[in-house]
């Protein structure tokens, strides 16, 4: 049968790789019907490519390889399965592949005696405990489960055991629920539970039958067999023996073929057919000193030795027993230098992988410094754009008021100075510029009130009117009336000086306002203006033009001028004394009334 696997794969001459790859089920099958065949065929396909687009296919293949190459004790199989599925789940991100390696690392492991199995398991089962995939959550159970069979630990292995068995009964798959209902046979066995133990595992044969699974079948009627040899049923023991023996044969699985041949030889001797099974156990030991299986040879050994002794042929037991010791001790000697080299290996490994995380840390402490550094800068850069930004709105506040207050005072100012306009035009003569009427008698009562006006020397006041203007406009036209008083008063401005202030009282009629000037310096005013008047030249005028003025003057004396309206009144009767008089003079007021009394009339009243 091996290397026959009629329609499942078909290699042609020149590597051209034509085929379905095998279906989960047949691969699971053939690793335990079929495992040489089955390494080789997914090796053949692995070489050809046939998984290169088919990652999902790839795993499976190579965990059923994987499977039979436990089954069939050829390390280099699983060794090449589990590196192959470790890249696969670490390149794809499949952490199943990663379990996967994980398990039949576990096996390995176990099988070999070596005690990290377990853990292996462990944390290949932890990447699918939390699983959403119940299929994927029941087989980690059952990985685990079966872990600790293999390993001896049926306390922790039964309660997977059972919850695999219930997990794979709710998802109807019988293949897998019989390899669990296997364990939990282990399981009972082990802890010397017979009855129970032949229930498991005649459900798990069932269910093996029911799925065409005849191997596996066979597989666990080995394990029925040993519950029988308990239950002193030897002869229904050797029946299952041989039948599993045949296809162990068949399968090329050298491991469970001794162990069917010594279950044979067992029950022969239960059976009290000592020599058959002294030559049947002769035989078995043989045969696993030609494959030098010397795991299993020790425990052939003794069972041979066990039987010799029981037959009476004490010789052949001690030189079984002997052997048994020696093998024992340099197989021992063996796995343990391995298990060093393999532990110093993982040290190794371990060793560098630490060194690299500390690398890799320290890298990670430089780039949270150099982000640290990097956020320092930045928060520092912001403080300044904040800072510079509050000095600008600072800079722009104080701006804005500066700016406010001085268009506040240039408004003051300008509204200051409008006022100051106003109150200019208000009280001044626009064609002369000087005092008009309202001013004049603001300034005059001001003047007044304040003490010793009446003091000398006295304030004096010379009102001059134009003589015969009426003429000038009739002559010349208004216009030009207006350049003669224009051009006069600012003549008079230059004579006035700053003995007295100059005002229009109306039409042309005008004041000269002296504070303290006094009697005989207001009548020489008086006589200055006169004559600078009557010294204009006009060349404008067509004819010779004589401008003149009457003046008359009078003194704030406190008694017949004792207000503005009696200061003002005398020095008009005064000026109209001098228009009387001819006009073109000056006529001091104190002397009017001298002559009005000299004559007997009373002073003129100003209207
Ligand atoms: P007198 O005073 O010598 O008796 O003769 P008069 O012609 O000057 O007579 P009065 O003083 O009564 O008349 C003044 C005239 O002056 C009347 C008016 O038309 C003229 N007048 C008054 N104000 C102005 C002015 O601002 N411009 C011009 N062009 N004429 C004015
Ligand atoms: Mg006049
Ligand atoms: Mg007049």
């Amino acid at each position: 049968m091996r290397g026959v696997l009629p329609g499942l794969l078909l290699w042609f001459a020149g590597g051209v790789a034509m085929a379905a790859p095998l279906t989960a089920q047949q691969m699971r099958t053939l690793s335990t019907s079929n495992p040489h065949d089955l390494v080789a065929d997914v090796r053949a396909g692995l070489d050809a490519g046939l998984y290169v687009n088919d990652p999902a296919g790839e795993r499976e293949a190579l965990w059923w390889m994987g499977h039979a190459g436990v089954n069939i004790s050829d390390a280099a199989a699983v060794t090449e399965a589990v590196a192959r599925l470790k890249s696969l789940g670490s390149v794809g991100h499949d952490t199943l592949a990663e379990s996967y390696a994980g398990f039949l690392s576990a096996d390995q492991r176990i099988l070999r005696g070596d005690g990290g199995g377990v853990s292996d398991a462990l944390q290949a089962a932890a990447l699918q405990l939390d699983s959403s995939d119940p299929a994927r959550r029941a087989l980690a159970k059952f990985q685990l489960c079966d872990a600790y069979t293999m390993a001896g630990q049926p306390e922790h292995s039964q309660p997977l055991c059972r919850e695999a068995d219930a997990a794979f009964a709710a998802l109807h798959d019988d293949w897998n629920q019989a390899q669990a209902l296997n364990d939990e046979g282990s399981n009972a066995y082990a802890t010397a539970q017979y009855a129970q133990a032949g229930q498991y595992y005649q459900q798990a044969r069932a269910l093996y039958e029911k799925v065409g699974d005849h191997s596996q079948a066979l597989m666990v009627g080995d394990n029925l067999a040993q519950v029988y040899l308990k239950q002193g049923k030897p002869e229904q023991a050797i029946a299952l023996s041989r039948a599993s023996l045949a296809d162990e044969r068949a399968a090329g699985r050298e491991s469970d073929a001794l162990n069917s041949q010594y279950d044979i030889a067992r029950a022969l001797q239960a059976m009290g057919k000592h020599r058959d099974a002294m030559e049947m156990i002769a035989g078995t030991v043989d045969e696993a000193r030609k494959a030098h299986l010397d795991a299993q040879l020790p425990s052939l050994l003794r069972e041979q030795s066990r039987m010799a002794e029981a037959n009476g042929d004490l010789k052949l037991a001690l030189a079984a027993e002997r052997e048994a010791m020696q093998i024992a001790s340099g197989y021992w000697k063996v796995s343990l230098g391995s298990q060093q080299a393999e532990l110093a290996v993982r040290y190794a490994a371990r060793e560098k992988e630490i060194r690299i995380q500390e690398l890799e840390r320290n890298n990670q402490i430089k780039n949270l410094r150099l982000r640290a550094a990097q956020a320092d800068v930045e928060r520092n850069a912001m403080q300044l754009r904040r800072q510079r930004g509050t000095l600008i709105a600072a800079l722009i506040a104080a701006v804005s008021l500066v700016v406010g207050i001085v268009s506040l005072l240039l408004l003051l100012r300008s509204q200051w100075r409008h006022g100051r306009e106003l109150r200019r035009q208000a009280q001044e003569d626009p064609l002369t510029g000087v005092d008009n009427r309202r001013g004049f008698f603001r300034r005059a009562q001001a003047m007044l009130e304040r003490r010793d006006a009446d003091a000398a020397p006295l304030h004096a006041l010379l009102l001059f009117d134009f003589d015969h203007f009426k003429r000038i406009n009739d002559q010349y036209g208004h216009p030009f009336g207006d350049i003669v008083l224009n051009v006069s008063l600012q003549c008079l401005r230059g004579v006035v000086g700053n003995r007295g202030r100059l005002a229009r009282l109306g039409g042309e009629e005008f004041v000269v306002l002296c504070p303290r000037l006094g009697g005989s310096e207001a009548l020489r005013l008086a006589e200055e203006m006169r004559a600078a008047i009557g010294a204009l030249a006009f060349p404008d005028a067509p004819d010779e033009l004589g401008v003149t003025v009457s003046v008359g003057m009078a003194l704030f004396d406190g008694t017949r001028c004792h207000d503005v309206g009696s200061w003002l009144r005398a020095a008009d009767d005064a000026m109209y004394a001098a228009k009387a008089r001819g006009r073109d003079q000056v006529v001091f007021a104190q002397e009017v009334e001298e002559l009005l009394q000299q004559v007997g009339a009373t002073p003129r009243t100003a209207g």
